[in-house]
């Protein structure tokens, strides 16, 4: 039986009767820019973060890149982020004119270390960027105890945690809530996927959103007006609509993602080559990926896609260690969690619409290799 990485196709189906009039309805009124459907979901999504505001844009990149625009960084100005993650987070910092500063990782939830950033503080330092890697969030308690201290603020890239929460101090806080900002992704592959690119910014600050929607639209409120130099970026009406009419299925869907974890997590617990992922208890995880520790990590690559099962190695290098970073001077060696992780991770399918037999080819091909 195959089983592959994700199944866009699968989702489609089942939704198809929901979203494709949403889509029509769209094409029908012609109005593609800042049609309603952009305001509703930037309404439906800030509720759903806990937010005062959300402000579509055109990418899960451009909500972390038009918040660190917002800095207005110099040569020199520093961003604290982790190595262990999509290149994008590091690559926006590079593009407003900071310079990422790497820290390490802790190796059970693999989201960066809040005792690695305090100690990467510097005069320089201007924010901190953690991300709520693979769906599970970061200790933001701790991170924001830190900020306050130096007195610079927080941008969450939460691009795979929409919908993730955690307790801090007695409450559920959402992902993207307690920072200044948070950047979200609708990227198709993500728990709320559009058929496009796409992305929002949540805030509860007036200030922070009322520039980001200036940013967004070449710097001018008023249009043919600028008060400074934007960009375009922009939310499509129709993955706007796209993303409304799928909204609703947000919660179930991560739901069904934990049930599948659980169902894998259970099934290979038995097994010490295998170390299923670590959930911190005050965390509720959304498994963007269901991501493994194993040894002989690429023989078991090999293993599964000779099977036909779908797998995917996030991330094979960490930042600090990528090409386009070395005159920043790390080294091998300078975070060691993030390398050794780098070395031993691999994604299985989690996608909502798995079946429980498709779990259990995916198990029995993991005991098989591992017997
Ligand atoms: C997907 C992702 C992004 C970028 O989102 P795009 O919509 O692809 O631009 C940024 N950070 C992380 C952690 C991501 O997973």
């Amino acid at each position: 039986m195959n089983v592959p990485l994700l199944d866009l196709v699968a989702q489609y189906r089942a939704i198809k009767d929901e979203v494709l009039p949403a889509v029509t309805g769209v094409i029908e009124s012609q109005q593609f820019i800042m049609g309603a459907a952009v305001a509703q979901l930037e309404a439906a999504v800030a509720r759903l973060s806990h937010a005062r505001h959300g402000i579509g844009c055109a990418s899960g990149t451009d909500a972390l890149l038009l918040p660190l625009k917002t800095l207005d960084l110099k040569p020199g100005d520093e961003v604290i982020t982790t190595a262990f993650t999509f290149f994008a987070t590091a690559g926006t910092i590079h593009n407003a004119g900071g310079t990422p500063v790497f820290v390490d990782i802790d190796p059970d939830t693999f989201n960066i270390e809040p005792a690695a950033v305090e100690a990467a503080v510097t005069p320089r330092t201007r924010a901190l960027l953690p991300v709520h890697l693979f769906g599970q969030m970061a200790n933001v308690e701790r991170l924001l105890g830190t900020a306050a201290k130096y007195g610079v603020p927080v941008i969450e890239d939460a691009c795979q945690a929409i919908g993730a929460r955690r307790q801090v101090a007695g409450a559920w806080r959402m992902a993207g809530e307690l920072g200044r900002v948070g950047a979200y992704s609708f990227f198709p592959s993500k728990n709320l996927g559009g058929w496009g690119d796409g992305g929002m910014i949540v805030t509860s600050d007036d200030a922070a959103a009322e520039r980001l929607r200036r940013l967004r639209l070449h710097g001018g409120a008023k249009q043919y007006h600028h008060d400074e130099i934007g960009t375009n970026s922009r939310l499509d009406t129709l993955q706007a609509a796209v993303l409304l009419a799928k909204l609703p299925h947000l919660a179930p869907w991560s739901a069904k993602r934990r049930e599948h974890a659980a169902y894998y997590t259970q099934a290979l617990a038995g097994l010490p080559p295998v170390r299923p992922p670590v959930v911190d208890p005050c965390n509720e995880h959304i498994f963007h990926q269901y991501t493994l520790r194993v040894e002989r990590r690429d023989a078991l690559q090999a293993h599964l896609k000779a099977k036909g099962i779908g797998n995917a190695v996030y991330y094979p290098i960490p930042l600090h260690r990528q090409p386009c970073f070395a005159s920043l001077g790390y080294r091998e060696g300078s975070l060691p969690a993030s390398e050794q992780t780098a070395r031993e991770v691999i994604s299985l399918p989690i996608y909502p619409e798995l079946t429980r037999a498709q779990l259990d080819t995916v198990i029995g091909a993991i005991h098989e290799f591992y017997r």
